[in-house]
């Protein structure tokens, strides 16, 4: 057996000819010490994208706590949203021999070279949240049901303007916003929502008046709140100068806040003119203060203790030479295989029911919220 990678594919294979080739892992030639042998008391690497948004704090640390109740040491390292930056923060956990790496991208295209680095090293990767594409040296996939995320969003639109029970029938103003084009996710979050949206689009109840439709006319880089802020400004001045805008699709709780800030600037929230339906995601704290304070209307909760718990858990059967738990294991192809996923499931939240949902679970304490 060349590597653990080899391994693994096996492992799939047949349990027995699994045992064998583990035990022939122990003598395999290069690669971490660490990831020979007794994988307990290993350092495991874990590369997150920013500390510009609170999910991605809360990751690393939930990450870390799971690591370490399964007794691994932890290298936790934030790439500042710069894919350079988080490509040599890679090459450094593999020099400094870590057992597996748990990589949540900042440009899924970027770490092709580096992978290979760790493939040569024998280090299994697991892509956190976010796929990483175009090499196959990526073992297993933590997230959540992408495609669900925007099905929550459009869907909250259509709800709330009363055209999925018929109470209206419109025409509405809406406009759309998109993730990052350098994230996987946000192809998948733009493409649920349209599932949703595009036939009210298409029969005219929904009313894009931008005439921007197509996800490249409505990412938004690196996910940025200012840059959301922009673009919702200069949308207001083109399309809405005599129309309201009556929904906005927002992918995320930061961009939202953006948008928020713009709608605010015009207007937007006095008596005559309220704020129209804005959704987003993460439960951050702020969006859900927002909510609460009748501003941001709607966010898409995804339990990052979780997320954390399945790749914690992936990571510990493949230092063990065991199969990880799956539940897709067809969605995902990164464009070099089809990389076997656990996806766990967003749930909607507006006012109505945050109490019950972000903090009654614990995610956030009453107390921040005040
Ligand atoms: C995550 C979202 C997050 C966004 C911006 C995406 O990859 O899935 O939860 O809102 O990145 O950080």
């Amino acid at each position: 057996m060349r590597n653990r990678r080899s391994a693994l594919a096996a492992i799939a294979a047949t349990a027995s000819l699994a045992l064998t080739l583990s035990a022939c892992g122990q003598n395999s030639e290069g690669g971490s010490e660490e990831n020979k042998g007794d994988a307990k008391g290993s350092t495991v690497g874990i590369a997150m994208p920013t500390k510009s948004s609170e999910r991605w704090i809360a990751d690393g640390a939930n990450v870390v706590k799971g690591l370490k109740a399964k007794g691994y040491k932890t290298k936790l390292v934030y790439g500042e949203d710069d894919p350079d930056q988080q490509v040599s923060q890679i090459e450094n956990l593999i020099t400094q021999g870590v057992s597996a790496l748990i990589i949540a991208a900042i440009d899924n295209k970027s770490l092709d070279n580096v992978l290979q680095q760790a493939a040569d090293a024998n280090i299994p990767v697991i892509s956190y949240d976010r796929l990483i594409l175009g090499t196959e040296n990526v073992d297993y996939y933590a997230s959540f049901d992408n495609e669900k995320v925007g099905e929550l969003q459009g869907g909250y639109i259509v709800d709330k303007l009363g055209l999925k029970d018929g109470s209206k029938k419109g025409p509405f103003n809406v406009e759309l916003f998109a993730g990052s084009n350098d994230d996987n996710n946000t192809k998948y979050f733009f493409q649920g929502a349209m599932n949703v949206l595009q036939p009210y689009i298409d029969k005219k109840q929904l009313v894009v008046k931008s005439g921007q439709t197509k996800l490249n006319q409505v990412t938004t880089l690196r996910w940025d709140g200012g840059t959301a802020q922009k673009r919702m400004d200069d949308l207001l001045t083109s399309a809405y100068k005599s129309d309201r805008v009556d929904a906005v699709l927002s992918p995320y709780d930061g961009i939202s806040i953006g948008i928020l800030s713009a709608l605010k600037s015009d207007d937007y929230g006095s008596k005559s003119k309220p704020l129209p339906i804005v959704t987003g995601q993460d439960a951050e704290v702020a969006s859900v203060k927002s909510i609460i304070a009748g501003q941001q209307t709607q966010t898409v909760y995804k339990d990052t203790r979780k997320l954390a718990d399945v790749a914690t858990n992936m990571v510990d059967s493949v230092l063990n030479d065991k199969k990880p738990e799956t539940n897709d294991t067809k969605t995902y192809d990164n464009g070099a295989k089809v990389v076997p996923a656990y996806l766990l499931d967003p749930v909607s939240v507006d006012k109505t029911n945050y109490k019950e949902v972000v903090v009654d679970s614990g995610y956030i304490k009453e107390s921040d919220l005040k």
